[in-house]
């Protein structure tokens, strides 16, 4: 029996690596088979004052990969597949494109501003020039800097180079804003925060979902003093219900982001309903 029970695990192990391994080289073939300026599409998620004053609106840029059959694939799966293939330039290129163009549209039909909030990899920052490309590309499009924030994670941070530093120095003197994204999971050091000329915190979904019980509360709140402490402003991901918006306005979170408002949109019905 013993031996069976084994025999049946191990098939299974078998099963789920190769189902993983298979899921990995067909997101690997769609993401070689289409160039990214063909297959990136961009939605938003808005961005809530809850402290905050309102002022201009603001949203997060959230890509999706297309497929030539017109599948969607979600960034969790293709953002790893182009960066393990060399495609994330490419990618990031792609969403900035799309992310300054409508931009600019939306400039022009409505004459009023809205902030996109762009993710970006590690890669991306170590790419020489990018700052540079990037603050180029907007006065090109004659787009406002301060409209755009990049959010980077505390991963990247681990590998403070001089580069590094000087690029995220580059992008902040351009009037860039950047955010510290998936705040609380990672490794970052007060060191850290206190030199980043970095302007805002997004605490990690994992920590608002937990927030009803008392040890996530205090922790959200203890995270929310010390950002305003030295002078951050914080950003809730992953808000879902009211009572965790509730807990969230009581310790003074200044913005929220989460299902409770809206899931990421495509970028019109975004701009219509919250710009
Ligand atoms: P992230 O930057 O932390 O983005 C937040 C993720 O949480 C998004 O997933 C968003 O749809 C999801 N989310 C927002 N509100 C809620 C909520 O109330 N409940 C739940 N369950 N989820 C919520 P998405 O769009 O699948 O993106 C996943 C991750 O992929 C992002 O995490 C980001 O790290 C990465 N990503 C997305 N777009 C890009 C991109 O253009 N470039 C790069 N390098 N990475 C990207
Ligand atoms: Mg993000
Ligand atoms: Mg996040
Ligand atoms: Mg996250």
């Amino acid at each position: 029996h013993a031996k069976e029970a084994g025999r049946n695990r191990a098939s299974h192990f078998d099963s789920d690596l190769e189902r993983r391994a298979l899921k990995r080289l067909e997101i690997d073939r769609a993401v070689l088979g289409r160039s990214p300026m063909d297959a990136v599409e961009i939605l938003l998620q808005p961005q809530i004052a809850i402290a905050a004053r309102a002022g201009t609106p603001r949203f997060e840029v959230l890509a999706r990969w297309r497929t030539e059959d017109g599948t969607l694939i979600m960034p969790g799966d293709f953002i790893p597949a182009a960066e393990r293939n060399g495609l994330i330039g490419a990618v990031t290129a792609a969403v900035l494109r799309l992310a300054i163009r409508r931009l600019r549209q939306h400039l022009e039909q409505n004459g009023t501003e809205a902030r996109l909030a762009i993710n970006v990899s590690a890669a991306d920052l170590e790419a020489r020039g990018f700052a540079r490309r990037l603050l180029e590309d907007l006065h090109a499009a004659d787009v406002p800097p301060d409209l755009i924030e990049i959010e980077i994670t505390e991963s990247m941070l681990l590998r403070m180079t001089p580069s590094l530093k000087s690029t995220l120095n580059v992008i902040h003197r351009g009037g860039i804003q950047l955010s510290l994204d998936d705040f609380g999971t990672g490794f970052s050091s007060m060191a850290y925060l206190r030199e980043l000329p970095i302007s805002s915190l997004k605490i990690d979904r994992e920590f608002i979902s937990g927030i009803e019980s008392s040890r996530d509360r205090n922790l959200v709140a203890g995270m929310i003093a010390m950002a305003h402490s030295i002078g951050k402003e914080v950003i809730a991901e992953g808000i879902e219900t009211p009572r965790q918006l509730e807990r969230l306005a009581e310790i003074g979170c200044d913005w929220g982001q989460g299902y409770l408002w809206s899931r990421p949109i495509p970028p019109d019905q975004a701009l219509a309903e919250f710009g």
